[in-house]
């Protein structure tokens, strides 16, 4: 199928983007990497009147480390996140979490705020965001706020962002010495959505964030991983065209019991 008829808009900057978004309102929606939009479009399942395509605002883009955070754009596509040493070195959860996200094509397009922004409750970067404490920068017309990540993934392709605002960047706590992360995934094949995943970081508590289990990711924290997996049956996952409930709440625990024995 193809696409409804919309209108299109390309601001450089991050203030004309949010013009627009502010002019038509709930009419109007943001394209990034395209490669859950456009096929929604195409289904028809979104039938926005205006697209803002954000992808010529450079200011968006990019992985900046300073002294406290890592900061990444919203713009940043996966495969530079994959790519880049500085997640490498800084932020290892989500260098082992990308390749696990769809296929190279796909991740040359998509991008960390859009994987954020739909949040889709089998998606990866969410539940790294989670495990990893990071905070999201959001833009709209009376400045910036910021929101924990426990706070932005608020249900089924729900977030805390409001008409009008633009998901700027995230910024990702530094590693304290000591801190370790993991993570892990079973999907059908690889680059699948995952049926149940978990990303898991240790600091001064072990906080694993599953996903694939209900309608957003889920952290479970304790003082150690062994506390983690006793919180297991607490997930209550949801049944969906996977597996029953009983089916994943079986996958979460023998995969955050592997996950978590990396962090040894
Ligand atoms: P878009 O498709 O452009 O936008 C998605 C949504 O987010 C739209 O509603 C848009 O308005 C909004 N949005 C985007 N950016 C912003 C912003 N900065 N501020 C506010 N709103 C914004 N993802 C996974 O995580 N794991 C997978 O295994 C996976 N497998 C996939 C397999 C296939 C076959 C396909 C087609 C996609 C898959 N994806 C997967 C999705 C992929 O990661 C997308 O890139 C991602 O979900 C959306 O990112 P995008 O940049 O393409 O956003």
């Amino acid at each position: 199928m193809k696409a409804p008829r919309f209108a299109y808009a390309r601001p450089a900057s991050v203030a004309e983007a949010l013009a627009l978004l502010d002019k038509h309102k709930d009419d109007a929606r943001v394209l990034a990497g395209g490669q859950s939009l456009v096929p929604m479009l195409n289904f028809r399942v979104a039938a926005p009147k205006v697209l803002v395509d954000i992808n010529r605002i450079a200011a968006l883009s990019g992985i900046k480390v300073t002294k406290s955070h890592v900061r990444v754009g919203a713009l940043t596509r996966h495969v530079e996140l994959e790519r880049s040493p500085e997640i490498a070195k800084h932020l290892p959860l989500v260098a082992a979490a990308v390749p696990h996200i769809a296929h190279p094509a796909i991740r040359n397009r998509g991008t960390f705020g859009g994987s954020c922004a739909l949040a889709d409750p089998a998606a990866e970067l969410p539940a790294c965001a989670l495990a990893l404490g990071a905070t999201f920068v959001v833009a709209g017309k009376k400045g910036e706020r910021r929101v924990a990540a426990a706070d932005f993934f608020r249900g089924l392709y729900a977030t805390a962002l409001k008409p009008g605002e633009l998901l700027v960047a995230a910024e990702f706590p530094l590693l304290k010495p000591g801190d370790r992360s993991a993570f892990g995934e079973l999907a059908r094949r690889h680059g699948d959505y995952a049926m149940v995943g978990v990303a898991v970081h240790r600091s001064k508590k072990v906080r694993a964030a599953f996903f694939g289990v209900g309608d957003r990711p889920e952290v479970v924290e304790a003082d150690t991983a062994d506390g983690v997996l006793s919180k297991i049956p607490g997930l209550e996952p949801r049944a969906d065209l996977h597996a029953s409930a009983e089916t994943k709440l079986h996958l979460a625990r023998v995969l955050a019991g592997r996950v978590l024995a990396q962090l040894q």
